[in-house]
């Protein structure tokens, strides 16, 4: 029987950075990741940034980002019932990440046009999550570290209280791999389309799951069967309006739809149903997904015109073009008439100010509901243009309890002593609600790296 000091679970950002962490501090590891190699590494793949806290500018974040300013921004979108602790962990902890992804190979860009007020806050990846991982990857396999791909665990194995390995399926038959601790890296349930049905009911049909097909949450399952105390929101999800042209798996990044805040958004109806300009995008875009999921048959359409449409970077599917909101409404399927009162009604209700995508500009309507807050200009000036949208889920918020060494905590809030968990399987300690761009990578590294730093000290039973 194979066996190491570490055995990570999971092929993401997570599992990577643990697994690094581990063989830096000198234990031997392998990492079983399920998905095939061309499709390795999760939801990390299709990331652009992490969010971290920084006290000076450099060549690619200007200005200053304190942890006060970061872990306030946090409770903004999250609510106070976060676990402080845990999270000013994190805050404090990103202050670190660039110098130490720096040393394992990841390179940086400053922020593109149009990415919307991240500019400060975020640091983006030199090439995107696909060259992030691949760089993690290599660092691995330069550090002589085991990957196994078409890998998945399936059951942790128990000798009295101590975790003595990992279960892996593998062609057809089950194998077991013996370990000092387990690291668990391997996502929510985002791609377990019977799981979220549970709480959604069957309206996640017709959900797009915009990242990996291979988060299916089995391992979250196995360790809250094994009386891990599960945390964060089980009906909590990030999940953003996409282009229902999206494919049902995979489709990325690329199916974002941020057009929102400088449009009105209709149902099948032709009716508005929440302030597109609540806040900045930034703050709010993980809401739209459940807004839109809400409305009937899950479809929404984003309707704004020729003055704003360069005001945020578009998708892969163009927009609907027409020359007048009729026209428009008729080529998306919706109810002419209906459409072009709600717009009459939008734009009779808007208070006249000083329009500015930048920055929360108080442009809104009065005596409309739902309101516009910000960005309220007349939709007048064609071509105008139309995007329909689902709701695309990003990943679940129903989490495994952990305690600041990555290790998973039972119900009695006593550890499981050799096995951690790392990533958006315990990011819901975090994140209940809402969520801040960047967060999931913070979360993810600084827990991963946690992890593995203290599973490398855990000795091979
Ligand atoms: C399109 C998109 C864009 C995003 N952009 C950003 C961004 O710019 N910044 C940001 O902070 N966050 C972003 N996120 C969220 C971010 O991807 C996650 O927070 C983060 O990647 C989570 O990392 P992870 O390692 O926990 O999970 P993942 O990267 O999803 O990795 C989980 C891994 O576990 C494997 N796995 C699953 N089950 C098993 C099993 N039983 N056995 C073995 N392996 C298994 C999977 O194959 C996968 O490799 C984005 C997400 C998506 C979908």
């Amino acid at each position: 029987m194979a066996a190491y000091d570490v055995v990570v679970a999971g092929g993401g950002n997570a599992a990577l950075c643990a697994a690094i962490a581990a063989r830096s501090r000198g234990a031997s590891v392998l990492v079983l990741e399920c998905a095939p190699k061309a499709w390795r590494g999760g939801n990390s793949k299709y990331t652009r940034n992490i969010r971290v806290a920084h006290l000076d500018g450099d060549a690619v974040m200007p200005g200053a980002y304190s942890p006060q300013e970061f872990l306030s921004d946090l409770v903004r979108v999250t609510g106070k019932d976060l676990d402080q602790d845990l999270a000013s962990y994190v805050v404090e902890r990103s202050l670190d990440l660039p110098a130490w992804m720096s040393d394992q190979g990841i390179r940086w860009q400053p922020p593109l046009r149009g990415t919307l007020q991240l500019a400060r806050t975020n640091r983006f990846f030199l090439g995107g999550g696909k060259a992030l991982m691949n760089a993690y990857y290599r660092r691995a396999e330069s550090l002589g570290i085991a990957v196994r791909y078409e890998a998945p665990v399936v059951e942790l194995a128990f000798e009295g209280e101590r975790c003595t390995g990992v279960v892996v399926a593998a062609n057809g038959s089950s194998e077991r791999v013996r370990a000092g601790a387990v690291v668990v890296a391997t996502g929510g349930f985002e791609a377990n389309i019977e799981w979220l049905r549970e709480y959604w009911g069957d309206r996640v049909e017709n959900y797009a799951v915009r990242g990996t097909a291979y988060n299916d949450g089995a391992l979250l399952r196995v360790l809250l069967d094994l009386g891990a105390e599960a945390r964060g929101n089980p009906r909590g999800h990030h999940a953003i309006a996409v282009d229902a042209r999206s494919p049902k798996f995979e489709g990325g990044i690329v199916t974002r739809v941020d057009s929102v805040p400088f449009s009105i958004v209709v149902n099948i109806h032709g009716d508005r149903f929440a302030d597109e300009g609540e806040d900045l995008w930034p703050m709010r875009y993980a809401t739209w997904g459940g807004l839109i999921g809400a409305q009937p048959e899950q479809m929404a359409y984003s309707i704004f015109d020729s003055k704003v449409a360069g005001n945020f970077i578009g998708g892969a599917y163009p927009p609907l073009i027409a020359n007048t909101v009729g026209e428009l409404a008729q080529k998306a399927g919706l109810p002419v008439l209906r459409v072009e009162e709600t717009v009459g009604e939008f734009n009779r209700s808007i208070v006249p100010g000083e329009y500015d995508p930048t920055r929360l500009d108080g442009c809104r309507t009065i005596d409309l509901s739902p309101p516009k807050s910000n960005w309220a200009l007349p939709i007048d000036t064609p071509p105008y243009y139309c995007y329909p949208l689902i709701p695309g889920i990003t990943f679940t918020y129903l989490a495994v309890a952990v305690d600041r060494a990555a290790r998973v905590l039972r119900e009695s809030g006593r550890p499981l002593e050799n096995v951690y968990a790392a990533g958006e399987i315990m990011a819901g300690n975090i994140l209940l609600r809402g969520y801040l761009a960047g967060i999931g990578m913070t979360i993810g590294t600084v827990f991963g790296v946690v992890a593995g730093e203290h599973a490398a000290g855990v000795r091979r039973g």
